[in-house]
């Protein structure tokens, strides 16, 4: 099978906002086997819609549309839609009940155009949406399927995935699609990649790479006839992935790095505190993001300057002069500084160049000394990161938490000299 998707937007066009609707899209289309020959994205002028929905619908065995069922004028779609099957818009009632007592909840009534949203072509049903005002519509043309979703994308999302996408499986064979994603840290994706070429190559269960920031993702999709079979379906796959590249997997699904580190703390019944130069507090930030880090999360010091890494943390004065604030010594000193006088298990220091300026030769912007220390040992890491000021301020931490994990994982700073 293979579909159009057509995204329907003057913003689109005119570059105020990206499509990642589409490529969302896609990439789930992809993962259950269902083949996107082409995208279009079109105006809000009801001729140019009406055109591309029929080259759409004569090319493809169907056509999904993005946007366009607001309330407001330049909201088409289903006008556009009346059209292509030749029917007049009538009122659902179950959707107009439905809006009538989504504005009674909040105090107000829905005026005429909210209930425009009601609206649907004689043959089309809603496609319900759990998250907003205007429902989705499917009908069908010539026996091919047209769905029709509204644009922002946490009400577009939870309906392509729970409505469109298992209507398209069925039509494909499979009757439900189950997916996980293993979430990786500390090898790039060309390399994670290559360990498993031969399963990327399976067809059900799909295994799909996507590299993040400083992380790379595995999506396993699996089509079955029940989600049990689905589900072992992942574990095999998920499996196979593991016996490969499992010291690298630190989470499955929603899973954040920062989250893995904060549980394996937990776990382990060790606290941490952190000293920060460049990341400016970036590393604290992201660890009390987690809920529950109070419990191992002690605090830290933004020592930026010199004079602060001196008098907080005790780096002493002669390294500094000697080796300067972005070296070895200076991370280590950092890291066993804030271990001894805060008081924690473990003990991060992070010193670097975040640039844009202030690289040398021998010192380049991106440059950055990571030290993670504990009563076993203090182990340091320089590394050279690519990437404007942010992203290298966020690779710092990554890598500080990546470490981090591994220490804890492996029962201490001693283990992470041998990995
Ligand atoms: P619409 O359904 O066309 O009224 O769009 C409502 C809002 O959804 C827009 O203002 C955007 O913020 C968002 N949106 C619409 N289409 C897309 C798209 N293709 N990708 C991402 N966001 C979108
Ligand atoms: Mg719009």
């Amino acid at each position: 099978m293979q579909l159009e998707l057509v995204s329907i937007g003057t913003e689109l066009l005119l570059g105020q906002i990206v499509d990642t609707n589409a490529a969302w899209l896609s990439a789930r289309l992809a993962e259950v086997g269902v083949g996107v020959y082409r995208r279009t994205t079109v105006g809000d002028n009801l001729g140019r819609i009406v055109a591309v929905l029929r080259e759409a619908l004569e090319r493809a065995d169907g056509v999904i549309t993005i946007g366009g069922l607001g309330p407001t004028d330049d909201d088409l779609t289903r006008e556009a839609m009346a059209q292509i099957l030749g029917e007049p818009l009538v009122l659902d009632e179950g959707e107009a009940a439905r809006l009538k007592a989504f504005f009674a909840a909040r105090g107000r009534e829905a005026n005429e155009r909210q209930l425009r949203q009601a609206m649907r072509p004689l043959s089309a049903q809603p496609i319900p949406n759990p998250n907003g005002t205007a429902p989705g519509l499917y009908a069908e043309w010539r026996g091919k399927p047209i769905f029709a979703l509204p644009g922002p994308p946490n009400e577009f999302e939870p309906m392509a995935r729970d409505y469109v996408l298992p209507r398209l499986t069925e039509r494909t064979g499979g009757r439900v699609i189950r997916s996980r994603v293993l979430r990786l840290c500390g090898i790039g994706e060309s390399d994670a990649e290559a360990q498993v070429s031969d399963l990327v190559q399976s067809e059900n269960p799909t295994l799909a790479p996507l590299a993040k920031l400083g992380e790379v993702h595995f999506r396993i999709t699996a089509r079955a006839d029940s989600p049990d079979a689905a589900e072992q379906m992942i574990a095999q796959m998920e499996h196979a992935v593991r016996e490969r590249l499992g010291r690298y997997v630190f989470g499955v699904d929603e899973t954040t790095l920062e989250q893995a580190v904060v549980q394996s703390l937990i776990e382990a019944g060790q606290s941490l505190v952190v000293a920060e130069s460049c990341t400016g507090g970036l590393l604290g930030h992201r660890i009390t993001s987690v809920a529950g880090s109070s419990e191992v999360f002690l605090g830290g010091v933004i020592s930026y300057s010199n004079a602060l890494k001196e008098a907080l943390l005790g780096v002493p004065r002669a390294v500094l002069e000697t080796h300067g604030a972005v070296s070895e010594p200076t991370a280590r000193a950092m890291a066993e500084g804030v271990r001894e006088r805060l008081g924690g298990w473990w003990g991060v220091g992070i010193t670097g160049i975040a640039g844009p300026g202030g690289g040398t030769p021998d010192k380049p912007v991106g440059l950055v000394y990571i030290g993670v220390s504990d009563p076993t040992a203090t182990v340091i890491r320089r590394q050279i990161f690519a990437g404007d000021r942010a992203t290298i301020k966020y690779r710092a931490t990554q890598y500080a938490l990546w470490l981090l994990y591994q220490g804890v994982k492996h029962g201490g700073c001693d283990s992470l000299s041998q990995l």
